[in-house]
């Protein structure tokens, strides 16, 4: 993961495949075209996962809607769309357990109607995912779901209103997902790619015939050049930016992608009280709301929301806030409002947009109703390949499909290894590593736990470097696990480049506190510039520039 060597590679090799964004899409098919033995290229205009790939749900699932969906309408792809899901939950868990893990979610009911309904839903969806089929490791083993009396549910969750009439528990799974993307990253470096991040598509160079023969990168830090990354086959993986980079290839081509915001805001744990997730089934236009407990904070979300300005931060406002605790409140004890909000984000939803007339000729359809599975496009003229759509639990199957095209393209053949291909830092952990590191090198256990968490069998490397030299050993804030060693770490091994690299992508504190990300940027800047070399003016810009992006994302989200 050295930037330098890689741009200097990108600017002088020509590649087999080139592939463009480091989202869970063009990472997934950077590591699957790397294993088959491709030489590969993944180039990210910003940092990997900067987009969609943070700003998700976070969960591992089939799709307890789409499953509802399937039956209410009898519709079998949308069966197939779950059944596909549940696999692949069982291989995201397993391929990085440090960074997936199983999360049971309790949706309260007012009825005992409602109670039956979706506890008959949720065995279909238990049957469905085939639990004795289940092989591998035994944290991807996920329990069935259970209706549990009222008593029960208070007990396991006690933020619950005590209104409600019982409650049905269900598990899928959870995952970190920034750093699953640069666990993805990591592993397809390691199987042999060239990745970088910072580097932004901003044109393509054509044959005679019109086909793509290289693409052109600006370097988006400190020198701004651009140069030409030559390759056979180039993969436009930009979640919803793909329609631009499809033009680029071939300004014919009309638009696939019809962009949705959907948004999150984050409360304080305490609010539900419980290491479980709650589901809300219905809001009141017609969806379904997630709290998930993530990083000892509440995530609340999501919303629907066509978006069209893609150059824009889908940024959380006022009105979503009270759209989201309004949704909330019915179901917990606690009476909420906006001063407990600490963080939010926004996403945009990269849905596909069907080539069905019907669906075109309905601008406004909502876009919930939209088809979301994923699929691999190829242009005849350019040669671009696009992968268009899917979601975060889909990304292996979905890199699958898109390099089996290449490969149809390249003439040759190779069979896909991702399926039981252990991530970076799946290697040496378990459940009790965090105990390891303790006796190794007796931090405090916190700490311990979050540096098995987030590196998993790697977490002795920023251990060690913050052993070695005790300023490093040094927490950055003191309510936080967090230690200097890590910036220090995610520079030199991770590629961060940026304050918000570090604090939005690497440790996730921007995700969930934007006043502790506020008071760790000095440190972070401090850290950062001693190992990138900033000058002191340089640091001064950085630091301001990130605290003024937070001081908009929490006068944004007060907005009435
Ligand atoms: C609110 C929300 C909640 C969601 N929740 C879930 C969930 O719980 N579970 C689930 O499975 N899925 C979920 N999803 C879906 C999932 O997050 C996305 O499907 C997935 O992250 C898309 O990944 P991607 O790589 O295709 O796109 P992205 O992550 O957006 O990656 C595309 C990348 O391309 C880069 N790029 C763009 N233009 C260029 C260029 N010119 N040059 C170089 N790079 C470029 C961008 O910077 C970006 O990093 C959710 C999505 C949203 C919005």
């Amino acid at each position: 993961m050295n930037r330098a060597e890689n741009i200097d590679r990108l600017a002088n090799e020509t590649f087999d495949l080139c592939i463009i964004g480091g989202g869970a899409s063009g990472a997934g098919c950077a590591l699957d075209a790397a294993l088959r033995g491709l030489k590969v290229a993944l180039i990210e205009k910003t940092d990997f996962a900067a987009e969609t790939s943070s700003r998700s749900t976070k969960l591992v699932h089939g799709g307890v809607r789409y499953l509802e969906q399937a039956f209410k309408k009898l519709d079998f792809a949308q069966l197939r769309q779950v059944r596909h899901g549940l696999e692949e939950r069982r291989l995201v868990l397993q391929n990085a357990p440090h960074l997936a893990r199983p999360l049971g979610l309790l949706t309260p009911v007012f009825s005992w109607w409602e109670g039956f309904y979706i506890s008959i839903g949720l065995k279909l969806y238990d049957w469905i995912s085939g639990l004795r089929r289940q092989g591998g490791n035994e944290q991807a083993k996920l329990p069935s779901s259970r209706w549990l009396t009222r008593q029960e549910a208070l007990k396991i969750m006690p933020g619950l209103s005590p209104n409600i009439h019982s409650a049905v528990l269900y598990y899928d799974g959870l995952l970190d997902d920034s750093r699953y993307c640069l666990a993805l990253i990591q592993s397809a470096d390691e199987a042999g790619a060239v990745v970088a991040n910072h580097l932004e598509v901003v044109g393509f160079q054509k044959n005679a015939h019109g086909k793509l023969v290289a693409a052109t990168a600006t370097n988006q830090v400190q020198s701004g050049q651009s140069f030409e990354i030559k390759a056979k086959q180039f993969l436009n993986c930009t979640g919803p930016y793909a329609d631009p980079i499809r033009m680029m290839a071939n300004p014919r081509l009309s638009p696939r992608i019809r962009p949705s915001k959907g948004v999150h805001l984050v409360l304080p744990a305490d609010i539900l009280n419980s290491e479980k997730a709650m589901l809300i089934p219905k809001t009141r236009d017609g969806r379904m709301v997630f709290a998930i407990p993530f990083e000892d904070s509440l995530l609340l979300g999501t919303t629907d929301e066509p978006y069209s300005d893609l150059e824009k931060e889908p940024i959380l406002e006022g009105s979503e806030v009270d759209f989201l605790l309004e949704t909330l409140q019915p179901f917990v004890a606690r009476k909420i409002d906006k001063t407990q909000i600490r963080a939010g984000f926004g996403g945009i939803r990269p849905l596909l947009q069907s080539t069905n007339p019907q669906i075109t000729k309905f601008p406004n359809r909502q876009t919930r109703s939209l088809l979301r599975d994923h699929e691999v496009e190829r242009d005849p003229f350019s040669g671009l390949i696009s992968l268009l759509g899917g979601k975060w639990t889909t990304y292996r199957i979905m890199a699958s499909d898109a390099v089996d095209s290449v490969y149809d393209d390249l003439n040759i053949s190779a069979t896909c290894q991702t399926g039981n291909h252990r991530l970076v830092g799946a290697e040496g952990f378990t459940p009790d590593l965090w105990k390891k590191l303790r006796v190794e090198f007796g931090f405090d256990e916190d700490i311990c736990q979050h540096l098995a968490s987030k590196y998993g069998g790697r977490a002795r490397i920023p251990a060690a470097l913050a052993a070695g030299q005790p300023e490093l050993s040094d927490r950055i804030l003191p309510n936080f696990p967090f230690l200097k060693a890590e910036i220090v770490y995610a520079v030199r091994a991770e590629m961060a480049l940026s304050i918000r690299d570090f604090l939005a992508r690497r440790i996730r504190l921007e995700f969930i506190d934007w006043d502790a990300a506020k008071l760790a940027t000095p440190v972070v800047a401090k850290w950062m510039g001693n190992e990138l070399a900033w000058s002191a003016k340089e640091q001064a810009v950085q630091t301001s520039a990130y605290v003024t992006l937070l001081d908009s994302f929490m006068e944004r989200s007060k907005r009435t």
